[in-house]
């Protein structure tokens, strides 16, 4: 199969190599037989909502933030219907506060989201950095770690009843106080977790493939052949057991 992936705004939102999550996408997806196709879409260029399985969206700071953030605003429609219909998303970061309904910055200016996540950002005074350690349960019964690194201003404030990526085990997550790191919608999922998160989560790294797939084919997720994922494994122990050496939640 090929899996179709619009890699938006990738020479701005960038930090910390974002960009690897696609690396090992792709090599995760040529394991099984499968061409992951990487469209670029930067600002002005159309996004066509069916024409993407899966849509990644990186981080950047609040500058590289301000340059696209009118631009990702005015794909609400675009960006809300590829979920609605299935299109898998990640975002992470910068590119996950916005979107949201808008990220207020430090100076009390406000960049407008995409809307796609039922939260709101506000930047606070001191910034949250640090390795995570999450508890997810994406399928219901299924409950998995996720281990990765924060660094933001941003305070995420999730809409009552929205559902979180998942349930902080160390660290601060969206915004310190409650517990829950990220957000998901449908297929979409946003999280401050970059360094990148794959390369050591490789269980969400198929989780997200199979539903890209699942969108290719019509058909309902799949579970993806194992692969021997041993120096991945020793990745997630270095990095959980950095996150538990934080101790407490955060
Ligand atoms: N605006 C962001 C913040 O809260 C950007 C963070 C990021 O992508 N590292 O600091």
């Amino acid at each position: 199969m090929r899996i179709r992936v619009g890699h938006l705004y990738p020479d701005y939102l960038n930090i910390y190599a974002d960009r690897g999550n696609i690396a090992v996408l792709r090599r995760r997806a040529a394991e099984r037989g499968h061409e992951l196709v990487v469209e670029a879409i930067g600002i002005g260029d159309p996004l066509r909502a069916g024409e993407h399985d899966l849509l990644y969206v990186g981080g950047g700071q609040d500058r590289e933030q301000a340059a696209i953030a009118g631009d990702l605003a005015g794909r609400r429609e675009q960006i809300a219907e590829a979920v609605d219909h299935g299109a898998a998303l990640l975002a992470v970061c910068g590119g996950y506060q916005l979107l949201g309904r808008g990220y207020r910055g430090r100076d009390g200016s406000f960049m407008p989201g995409a809307g796609l996540f039922p939260h709101e950002t506000v930047a606070g005074e001191t910034r949250m950095i640090g390795d995570v350690l999450l508890e997810c349960e994406l399928d219901p019964g299924h409950a998995r770690p996720l281990a990765g690194f924060e660094n933001h201003a941003g305070r995420t404030l999730l809409d009552q009843g929205a559902q979180p990526l998942g349930r902080v085990v160390h660290g601060f997550g969206n915004d310190g106080e409650s517990g829950f790191e990220g957000c998901r919608v449908g297929r979409a999922l946003g999280t401050y977790l970059h360094g990148p998160l794959l390369p050591r989560n490789p269980w969400l790294a198929d989780w997200l493939l199979a539903q890209a797939l699942a969108h290719a084919t019509g058909n309902a997720p799949l579970e993806l052949s194992p692969l021997s994922d041993a120096l991945e494994a020793e990745a997630f122990r270095v990095a959980a057991g950095r996150a538990r050496a934080r101790g407490g939640r955060r």
